[in-house]
This record gives C-alpha cells, sequence and structure tokens, in this order.
C-alpha cells in the first residue's frame, strides 16, 4: 500500500500520517486507504482518484451510487419523491438560513440536486440560480423555472454569474480534490458583505466516534470523498480563506437511524421510529449528540468584508 509523502491539506511529514481504515466504500481497485493527520486532524483518501477516474465517476456512476447509498426512501430518481423525502433536511437548514433571507436575495446553490432547498427560494422571490452536474433533474428544473449549469465553469462564463448575497451547498465540499481553490472560486462570486454556507459530514459521527458500528464503516470511508472534516481539520482550511468564518455543529440523521444502523447494519431507517418514540425525544437525542460534539454534520459560514 503507498504511504502519503505528507499531509494534502496542511503539507506535514509523513510522521503525522496514519492509516484510518483500508475500507473503502466503492473502490473496485482495494489499492486505496484513508488516512489521518495528526497535525490538522483531516482525513484523506490515498492514492487519490486521477482526473479521469475522477469524471468517469460523476458522469456516469453519480446517480446509480448515491441511490445505493442513501437506502430505498431516498428516491434519487425521481425528483417529486426526492423533494419530499428532503423536508426535513430542508426545514432544519432554513432554521439557519433565515438571517440571511430577510430580503430578496441572489443565491447560488452549488450540487441543488432536485431543487429541494431552491424551489422553495424561489417561490419566495428570491432569485435562484443552481449548479448541477449530474443531468438527473435537469429538464424537472428547468421546467420549474430554476437557472441550472452544469458547471461552476459554465456558470461563470455566463450572464448569470453576477455576483450572489448568498452560496450554498450541501455536502458537496467533501467530493472536491481542491477544497481550497473551490471556496476561492465562490469568494470571487459573491458581493461584498454576501455570504457561503456549506455543510460537511463530520468525522466525528455517531455511528463511528459513539456506537462503532462496523457495517457504517465500511460503508462511511467512501471513495467518493476525497476528505473527511473534523471541527479542528475544517478550522484549518477556513482558517487559509483569511475571511471572517464560523463553524456549526449539527445532527442530520435521527434516533430512529441509528437504531436501525445498529440492528440491521444499515442506513434508511429515517423516522421509521419516530411515532413510538415521540419527536421531543428525537430532539433531545440530537441536542445531546451536538452537545457532546459527536454529531453528523458542521456547517461552515464564511463571509466576504
Ligand atoms: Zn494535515
Amino acid at each position: 500500500m503507498a504511504i502519503p509523502q505528507s499531509c494534502p491539506l496542511c503539507a506535514a511529514d509523513a510522521t503525522q500520517q496514519g492509516v484510518v481504515t483500508r475500507h473503502v466504500y466503492g473502490d473496485q481497485s482495494a489499492a486505496r486507504a484513508f488516512f489521518h493527520c495528526g497535525s490538522c486532524d483531516v482525513r484523506y483518501l490515498h492514492p487519490g482518484l486521477t482526473a479521469a477516474e475522477e469524471q468517469r465517476f460523476y458522469a456516469s456512476e453519480f446517480a446509480a451510487f448515491m441511490a445505493g447509498r442513501a437506502g430505498e426512501s431516498a428516491g434519487w430518481e425521481k425528483a417529486e419523491e426526492h423533494i419530499r423525502a428532503n423536508e426535513p433536511t430542508r426545514q432544519r437548514r432554513m432554521a439557519y438560513l433565515a438571517p440571511y433571507l430577510r430580503q430578496p436575495a441572489r443565491l447560488l446553490e452549488i450540487g441543488c440536486s432536485s431543487g429541494f432547498m431552491l424551489l422553495p427560494l424561489l417561490a419566495a422571490g428570491h432569485t435562484c440560480v443552481g449548479v448541477e452536474p449530474s443531468g438527473a433533474f435537469g429538464d424537472h428544473l428547468r421546467a420549474r423555472g430554476l437557472s441550472v449549469y452544469p458547471s461552476l465553469e459554465e456558470l461563470r462564463m455566463s450572464a448569470g454569474a453576477a455576483p450572489f448575497d448568498l452560496l450554498m451547498h450541501f455536502f458537496v465540499l467533501e467530493h472536491i480534490t481542491q477544497p481550497r481553490a473551490f471556496l476561492e472560486r465562490q469568494l470571487a462570486l459573491l458581493k461584498p458583505g454576501g455570504t457561503i454556507v456549506f455543510e460537511v459530514p463530520n468525522a466525528a459521527d455517531p455511528l463511528y466516534s459513539v456506537y462503532d458500528i462496523p457495517a457504517f464503516e465500511r460503508f462511511y470511508w467512501s471513495i467518493a470523498h476525497p476528505w473527511y472534516f473534523s471541527e479542528r481539520s475544517l478550522r484549518y482550511l477556513l482558517e487559509q480563506l483569511g475571511k471572517p468564518f464560523e463553524i456549526r455543529l449539527e445532527q442530520r440523521y435521527d434516533l430512529s437511524n441509528h437504531m436501525v444502523w445498529a440492528r440491521d447494519g444499515r442506513p434508511g431507517g429515517m423516522g421509521r421510529f419516530t411515532a413510538a418514540l415521540g419527536r421531543e425525544l428525537e430532539d433531545e437525542y440530537r441536542q445531546g449528540l451536538i452537545r457532546a460534539g459527536k454529531c453528523d454534520t458542521l456547517v461552515g459560514v464564511v463571509r466576504k468584508l
């Protein structure tokens, strides 16, 4: 197995790099592993995908891959079903996005998927632009009046690239080979005073950091993710931008999901036992994990002065 010579994020030397796991979900070659940098605390895939491997992966395999991962109820193939399935996620995010949306704003979402975040914002009177490389929902998004571009580059070369007030992406940054350059390109698309808000998985996911479920470990460390950030490593990355930022903790999955992982060793349990457990217990469970810092999601907020 190839050992990294230095950390690809902070450049700390080989003595700081150790193996996290050799189970890389989706790696046909079985030649890759995830490593941890003791200096900046990031976890990363090594060796990374080549440009050709990456392009092949995203062009054709992504929709099928995500459908396979999300369990039976996510409905990746069908837009309406996907929008319905993601309504709890949208509501959770709107709680922290609301302060940026008090005035009509120009919004960009990178990786807008079925449009479940943007379509209600469009209906609420904001100007909404999406970037979505997967063509799975393209016709549906355009039919519903959303401007959609297949890449950030094509957006930048178009009239749609007038500066934005708010730029969002959810579970995208961990897929990006050069995360710092990716964020710098976004800053260039913002108005002064504009904000980038994004979510990434937290490497302190409780299924791993609290329960240590073997089936989850084999599922979690995915070839689609060159990076897994913790609070500390995300802080390191955002400090490189030289802009004011904050990191918030969130818990995306509920107790029902965790019980199905513990019982059956698989995803797809979201909401299954909520009627019996009660919404209050689900909420308190999420808050407890957030207080402990053992939660599944990090929210980054970066401001352009
Ligand atoms: Zn490092």
